[in-house]
């Protein structure tokens, strides 16, 4: 996957646009907090091609914050939920990746959580109802969740 890594509402904006034309209107987003990107690191190692496209996105995003020597809001990313910059000095705790919702999507958005917000909603699950108002209110008006298949191993 080829990842958009926005630093303010227009690029997220442009990001969006595209994998909405590559998907249809119809998006996927995925979040992993530090936990989850050992396990995806491991599924990659374990051959799983998705998570190794997620990875790569992430890798992608990481390089990013850690070639930015300071923080300054105007050319590095900020979090989704608030406006703590990334930098080599301040590290994301959580990602959220959206893609176009396809077996093999072939770009992705990433945004980060940081630390201060990831804590104050406790948990992923909430932490994924504030990502959706955020995205909602900001970015993609109609957004309306499709619930996950209730059988797992869908094709
Ligand atoms: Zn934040």
């Amino acid at each position: 996957m080829t990842d958009h890594n926005p630093r303010d509402r227009a690029s997220l904006q442009s990001g969006l646009e595209a994998i909405h034309a590559e998907g249809a209107g119809v998006y996927e987003h995925q979040m992993f907090n530090l936990a989850g990107v050992v396990e995806l690191v491991e599924a990659a190692a374990a051959g799983n091609e998705r998570a190794r496209a997620y990875c790569s996105v992430l890798q992608h995003t990481l390089r990013v914050i850690t070639a930015s020597a300071t923080p300054d809001r105007n050319d590095c990313m900020l979090c989704l939920l608030c406006d703590t910059v990334f930098w080599r000095g301040c590290r994301p705790e959580a990602f959220v990746v959206l893609h176009a919702h396809r077996d093999v999507p072939k770009q992705a958005v990433v945004q980060c959580i940081c630390r201060r917000c990831y804590i104050a909603h406790g948990s992923l699950p909430n932490l994924k109802g504030a990502v959706v108002k955020k995205l909602r209110s900001d970015v993609i008006g109609d957004l309306r969740e499709i619930p996950p298949p209730s059988a797992p191993g869908r094709a």
